[in-house]
C-alpha cells in the first residue's frame, strides 16, 4: 500500500488591537519600553474592590475584524472567566469568552499550494484580555546570573481578538500565506498594527498528521495534534511547522504514537520542545464573569461599522486587473497594504498611464523608501506629482533617463516644477523646445543629408534615422527618442 503523511494545520492568532487604553481599565496600551509594573492600575492588577469597565472600542474593532473575515456577528455575547493558576495572571483567570464569541462562522482565501484559491475557515473571533510577561533570568540581561523570574503586568489587560482558524491549511507554506492575509486584513481595517516582531500578531499552531492511504484517500490513522507556541516571525511559524511535520511523521513511520502536546519553537535550535502535556492543563473552570454586563451590538452599530470597512484587500487586487489591466502578479504587489495602493492609485490619478505608474512604484518608489528607510505614507514625493511626471514619459515629453532624474530630485525633497528646472527639463520637458533646438542645429550642420532627404532620395529613411541618431547623440541620451523623432519630422516637412 502507498501510504501517504498529510499535515493538518489550524491556527489561532491573537491580534492586539490598536485601542489607546486597555480593555478594562484606563491604563495605557502603549507600554513597550516602560518601566516593568509602571503602567498598571487597581483594575488590571485585579485588585480586590475593583470593577472592569468594558472599553467599547474594543468592541468596535472586534467587530469590525468579524465582519472583515465574513463572519457572523453575535448581538448579544458575554465575557467568560478562564481560571487558570499561572504568575501571568494577578488575578487567576483571564476575562475572556467562551461559548458565545464576538463573531463566528467566517472565511478567507489564501493562495493553496496547487496554486489556486483556496478557502481557510474561521472558526470564531473573541475578544479577551492580554496576560502579563514572565521575565526569566536566562532571557533578561538585567537578571544576568539570577535564579529566578519576574512578572511585568504593563501588558496585562491590553484587548486581544483571538482569531481562529479550521484545521484547513495542508502545509506550512499555506500557514504562512495564512497568517501574511489575516496581517494584511488587520493592517487594511486599521484594529491592529499586526506587527510580529513587538508582540502585536503571535500566532499558535495545531498540528497533527492524518496516515492515509495514497490510493483512496482513506485515513488509517490520525495522530494525535500538538499545539506549537513562540514561532515570532512569518518564517518561524514556516520553520516551526516543517520541524514538527518531520518530527510527527518519523514517530508515525517507527510505529510510535503521539501526545496531545503544547511545544515551545526554539528559533536558535530550529527545534520544539514539550511543554506541558495538554489533558493537564486544559480544566479552565469557565464561568461568565459576574462583573460584566452582556455585550449588546446592536443593528445600527453593526451598519455603521460595516459602512467604515475599506476596499478589502482581494477586491481590490481583482479591480487592479480589470481596470487598469495589471497582471496579477502586479496587483497583488500593489494591493499589498492600503497605502501603497492608495500611493499608486494617486499617481494614476496624476495623469500616468497604469502600466508605467505600476512600474515607477514597483522599482524607482521602493528603491527611494528602502534606501530613506521610509514607509510609503511618509513618501516625500506626493503621489499625483509623480503622476505628472510618468504621464511627460508616456507623452513622449522626457526620457525616462531624465525621469529618473527629475525623481531623485523630487525625492530629494524639491517640487516636480523645481526639480524639472534643475534638470534642465523645464515642464515642457527637455522635449519640445529643447529637442527643436537640438534638431535645428544638427539639420543646420549637416545640409548634404538634408537636401538628399528632401529630394526624395532617403528612400528607406536610413539618412532620417542618421540624423536622428545626431539628435540623440546632442541631447546626450536625455531626448525621448519617439518624440525626437516627431519633432525631426516636422521641421523637415517645414523645408519641403
Ligand atoms: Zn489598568
Amino acid at each position: 500500500m502507498n501510504v501517504v503523511y498529510v499535515p493538518v494545520i489550524g491556527l489561532e492568532i491573537h491580534v492586539q488591537l490598536s485601542t489607546a487604553t486597555k480593555i478594562f481599565c484606563s491604563c495605557s496600551t502603549d507600554y513597550i519600553g516602560a518601566e516593568p509594573n509602571s503602567n498598571v492600575c487597581p483594575v488590571c492588577l485585579g485588585l480586590p474592590g475593583t470593577l472592569p469597565v468594558l472599553n467599547k472600542k474594543a468592541v468596535e474593532l472586534g467587530v469590525k475584524g468579524g465582519l472583515a473575515l465574513s463572519c457572523q456577528i453575535r448581538s448579544h455575547t458575554v465575557f467568560h472567566r478562564k481560571n487558570y493558576f499561572y504568575p501571568d495572571l494577578p488575578k487567576a483567570y483571564q476575562i475572556s469568552q467562551y461559548d458565545l464569541p464576538l463573531a463566528e462562522g467566517g472565511q478567507i482565501f489564501i493562495t493553496g499550494d496547487d496554486g489556486k484559491q483556496k478557502k481557510i475557515r474561521i472558526t470564531r473571533l473573541h475578544l479577551e484580555e492580554d496576560a502579563g510577561k514572565l521575565v526569566h533570568s536566562a532571557s533578561d540581561g538585567r537578571l544576568e546570573g539570577a535564579a529566578f523570574s519576574c512578572v511585568d503586568y504593563n501588558r496585562g489587560g491590553v484587548p486581544l481578538a483571538e482569531i481562529v482558524s479550521e484545521p484547513d491549511m495542508a502545509s506550512p507554506r499555506e500557514a504562512r500565506d495564512y497568517v501574511a492575509r489575516i496581517r494584511q486584513i488587520v493592517r487594511y481595517i486599521g484594529i491592529s498594527d499586526g506587527d510580529m516582531e513587538n508582540g502585536s500578531l503571535r500566532v499558535d499552531a495545531n498540528i497533527s498528521i492524518q496516515k492515509t492511504d495514497g490510493e483512496t484517500g482513506e485515513i488509517l490513522y490520525w495522530g494525535e495534534r500538538s499545539e506549537i507556541k513562540n514561532m515570532n516571525s512569518m518564517r518561524a511559524v514556516e520553520r516551526a511547522l516543517e520541524y514538527e511535520i518531520r518530527r510527527q511523521e518519523a514517530v508515525l513511520r517507527q510505529g510510535g504514537t503521539l501526545d496531545r502536546e503544547t511545544r515551545h519553537w526554539n528559533d536558535s535550535d530550529g527545534i520544539t520542545a514539550s511543554m506541558r502535556s495538554k489533558e493537564a492543563a486544559n480544566d479552565y473552570r469557565y464561568f461568565p464573569d459576574p462583573d460584566l454586563p452582556p455585550i449588546e451590538v446592536t443593528g445600527s452599530m453593526l451598519q455603521e461599522i460595516q459602512f467604515s470597512l475599506p476596499e478589502m484587500p482581494w477586491a481590490r487586487e481583482e479591480r487592479f486587473t480589470v481596470q487598469y489591466g495589471l497582471s496579477r502578479e502586479d496587483a497583488v504587489f500593489l494591493a499589498e497594504s492600503a497605502a501603497l495602493a492608495d500611493f499608486f492609485e494617486g499617481c494614476v490619478g496624476g495623469g500616468a498611464s497604469p502600466l508605467r505608474a505600476s512600474n515607477w512604484v514597483r522599482t524607482e518608489v521602493l528603491r527611494v523608501m528602502n534606501e530613506q528607510g521610509l514607509p510609503v505614507g511618509e513618501f516625500p514625493v506626493a503621489p499625483s506629482s509623480l503622476g505628472e511626471l510618468v504621464a511627460m514619459v508616456d507623452r513622449g515629453k522626457l526620457s525616462t533617463t531624465v525621469a529618473r532624474e527629475v525623481f531623485g530630485l523630487m525625492a530629494g525633497g524639491k517640487t516636480l516644477a523645481d526639480s524639472l528646472t534643475a534638470a534642465g527639463a523645464s515642464s515642457g520637458g527637455l522635449s519640445e523646445e529643447a529637442v527643436a533646438q537640438m534638431a535645428q542645429k544638427v539639420l543646420q550642420a549637416n545640409p548634404d543629408v538634408v537636401d538628399e532627404i528632401l529630394s526624395g532620395r532617403d528612400t528607406k529613411g536610413k539618412k532620417t534615422k542618421f540624423l536622428l541618431g545626431l539628435v540623440m547623440k546632442e541631447s546626450r541620451g536625455q531626448a525621448a527618442a519617439d518624440a525626437a523623432a516627431r519633432i525631426l519630422e516636422k521641421l523637415l516637412n517645414d523645408r519641403r
